[in-house]
């Protein structure tokens, strides 16, 4: 029998994982929405690819990921021009990670939503740079107190709220952490918990023309919790990649 030139060729083994991979995600989102009465919609899956090589990107693209998450400034922007062309859908870029003032025009361009804004001075960055729409920003916290995490510490943020909430260049949508890694998951409810309380305080406080709503927490190990404890954004990156067959090619 001759086989047919398209349909005949079997999924890549790198290609089967990651529909695994993908299917299986969701319905752990699935599942934690269900069990605090949440509806899936309200989570979105940021597909973390900082570590991922191009052509395990490029699959998870055509598995149907819109939304994801790099690291650096100009890996997210390499990225996004060379790949924001061949998507089939309109792709969401989220900079989940430090980003230096001076890189700040190189990726607002680009970036759907900043998740690491960890000071005042790359706040007011961003805002200066801010011309034909408003750049959503998240507000990263650091609620554990780890040297290791930047971020505003909660008080800082208390004081400093009402002067932020004033500026309008920016959408301040939200607010980012990231829990003390751990073995037991559970150990992170407290952290997510804090995030959306002081959320709720300074909504509260005065939103201004901010929306506020977004609460971007949780990774591989701790995203089911997150979800429970209210978060709209999750980071997710090694549950996907890691391990993957070398057709892959090696991370860049
Ligand atoms: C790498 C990274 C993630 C993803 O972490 P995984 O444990 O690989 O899912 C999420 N958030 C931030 C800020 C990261 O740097």
């Amino acid at each position: 029998m001759t086989a047919l030139p398209n349909s005949a060729t079997p999924p890549s083994a790198l290609r089967a994982l990651l529909s695994e991979r993908w299917e299986r995600l969701h319905e752990r989102v699935q599942a934690a929405c269900a069990r605090s009465g949440r509806r899936a919609e309200e989570v979105t899956i940021v597909a973390v690819t900082k570590y991922a090589p191009l052509a395990a990107v490029r699959e998870l693209i055509s598995l149907g990921a819109t939304h994801l998450g790099e690291s650096r400034p100009q890996q997210l922007v390499t990225r996004a021009r060379e790949l924001d062309a061949i998507a089939p859908a309109a792709l969401q870029w989220h900079l989940i990670g430090h980003l230096q003032r001076n890189k700040a025009d190189l990726v607002v361009p680009h970036a759907a939503m900043i998740h690491s804004v960890d000071s005042e001075r790359l706040f007011e960055k961003l805002a200066s740079l801010a011309v034909d729409r408003r750049p959503p920003l998240l507000l990263e916290v650091n609620i554990t107190g780890e040297a290791s995490k930047s971020g505003f510490a909660p008080e800082e943020l208390r004081q400093l709220w009402p002067q932020l909430a004033q500026e309008a260049r920016v959408e301040i949508a939200g607010l980012m952490t990231m829990a003390e890694q751990t073995e037991d998951p559970q150990t992170a409810r407290p952290t997510f918990d804090r995030l959306r309380e002081l959320r709720d305080e300074l909504a509260a406080a005065g939103r201004g023309p901010h929306s506020l709503g977004s609460l971007s927490m949780g990774m591989s190990g701790d995203f089911e919790v997150a979800i429970e404890a209210g978060a709209t954004h999750i980071r997710v990156g090694s549950t996907l990649f890691e391990n993957l067959p070398v057709e892959a090619g090696d991370p860049e």
